[in-house]
């Protein structure tokens, strides 16, 4: 169903115009506005299943499923109806309502190393929070994250970091405070020497290392083997936490999380995107010692006025109870059959491309790779990328405006689709 260049545009330009006024920069996330691919964004009309249709009576087949959570496709049946039925009897109490168990219970089923977890409304909450809880437990003030890994927007987490930062060339963050990023180490992605040398230096004064056991905001980038292992050795030799930032990948490459494809256990987890299924939620929980440090149980304090609403509980839970094995076989048969038509397309075409792929996390990168961190991750041909996203646009398939993020396959993506996407991917690398 391609649209071969003939996306129209102009309702969202307009009301881009008029955003302008009212909102930073148009938008209220940074990479949503384009800027560095230099194109007009879409308005989202509706969505439904694996496409997106804009104001402009265009149509994608989008592959961003809102940064993440969508993994069961746009306006699940089974999910809409859980949140309509849910907002009719209210739609927060500040008080407990039986739903936050239930969630509460089924993610500590699904997540190997999860006794006792906290629900936040953003991803961004439950990395802030778990880095504050590591350094109350610990009684110790660095940590230490890799270059090009993002963990959301708070101040300490905000150094060398990926996704928008990366896109928008932004790496160290004003109104950071010198004496908050002065306790951020950051090392290398799959650099364990790096991360030998820094606890050699530091080791006692390291309340924890945060790492995306996938990284997916410097494009898609998969731990070497023995990585994440050397990590959770050297943490645990050092009395410092490791903690598994799962916001993209829990749930998204495998019913336990990456934690679970690994067989590595931390001692805090955040997750988010696909445990709210499409609403604001975020969530942090480890091992019943240190998550019963926070308030009230313990004296580590956070809080938050919609956290654990019926809503957001509703859509997560029915999400997460929609995951079957079978889903995920799914996934992984339709996104490598992408993965396989898009390296054969680049490969007939000579383009040079090294595909990264775990489970339906999908990332063409323009360059002879290998991509193990960032460094390698930007030595791809940015004005390349810029001109294939342009071609895609107009090829009718909606992915992240940026080479530094991966696609996401949903369970809602027909083989028709992933093929005709392979096509849109050959015309848009042929017109490069
Ligand atoms: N951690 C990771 C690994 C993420 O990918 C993101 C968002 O992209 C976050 C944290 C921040 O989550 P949120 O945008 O919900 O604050």
């Amino acid at each position: 169903m391609s649209m071969s260049g003939k996306r129209k545009e102009e309702a969202s330009r307009t009301a881009f115009e008029e955003a302008k006024h009212y909102l930073p920069g148009g938008v209220n996330s940074p990479v949503r506005a384009f800027k560095s691919v230099g194109l007009t964004p879409i308005y989202v009309d509706h969505a439904k299943g694996s496409r997106i249709y804009d104001i402009d009576g265009n149509s994608f087949i989008d592959y961003i499923g809102s940064w993440g959570p969508l993994i069961m496709g746009h306006a699940h049946p089974e999910v809409i109806s859980a949140i309509q039925e849910t907002a009719a009897k209210g739609t927060s109490f500040g008080a407990p309502t039986l739903i936050e168990t239930e969630m509460a219970k089924l993610v500590c089923e699904r997540v190997p190393s999860i006794d006792v977890v906290r629900m936040v409304n953003s991803g961004t909450e439950a990395t802030m929070s778990a880095i504050r809880l590591a350094r109350g437990y610990t009684g110790r003030g660095k940590i230490l994250k890799f270059e090009g890994s993002y963990h959301g927007h708070a101040d300490s987490l905000l150094i060398k970091a990926g996704s928008g930062v990366a896109t928008l060339g932004l790496p160290d963050s004003p109104g950071v405070p010198e004496s908050v990023a002065s306790s951020t180490i950051t090392v290398a992605y799959n650099d364990l020497e790096s991360v030998k040398v820094a606890f050699e230096r530091f080791g006692e004064e390291i309340a924890c290392v945060i790492v995306e056991p996938i990284a997916g905001n410097m494009g898609v980038v998969p731990p070497l083997p023995g990585f994440l292992q050397g990590l959770r050795d050297i943490t645990t030799r050092y009395g410092s936490l490791l903690i598994f930032d799962e916001v993209m990948t829990g749930f998204r490459v495998n019913i336990h999380c990456a934690q679970g494809l690994f067989g590595i256990t931390p001692d805090l987890t955040c997750l988010g995107k696909v445990i709210g299924g499409g609403l604001p939620v975020g969530a942090y929980g480890g091992k019943r010692e240190i998550m019963e440090q926070v308030a009230p149980s313990g004296p580590i304090y956070q809080a938050g006025t919609l956290s654990g609403n019926p809503l957001a509980m509703v859509a997560g839970y029915t999400t997460l109870k929609l995951l079957t094995p079978a889903v995920y076989e799914q996934l992984e048969e339709r996104a490598s059959r992408l993965a396989a038509g898009f390296t054969k397309n680049a490969q007939e075409l000579g383009v040079p491309v090294t595909l990264n792929r775990v489970g339906s996390m999908v990332c063409p990168f323009f360059t002879e790779g290998p991509v193990v961190n960032y460094d390698t991750a930007k030595a791809s041909d940015l004005k390349r990328f810029t001109k294939y996203f342009a071609n895609l646009v107009e090829e009718g398939v909606s992915v992240a405006p940026s080479q530094f993020e991966g696609m996401f396959v949903s369970a809602a993506h027909s083989v028709e689709d992933i093929d005709a996407t392979i096509e849109a991917n050959y015309n848009a690398l042929k017109n490069l």
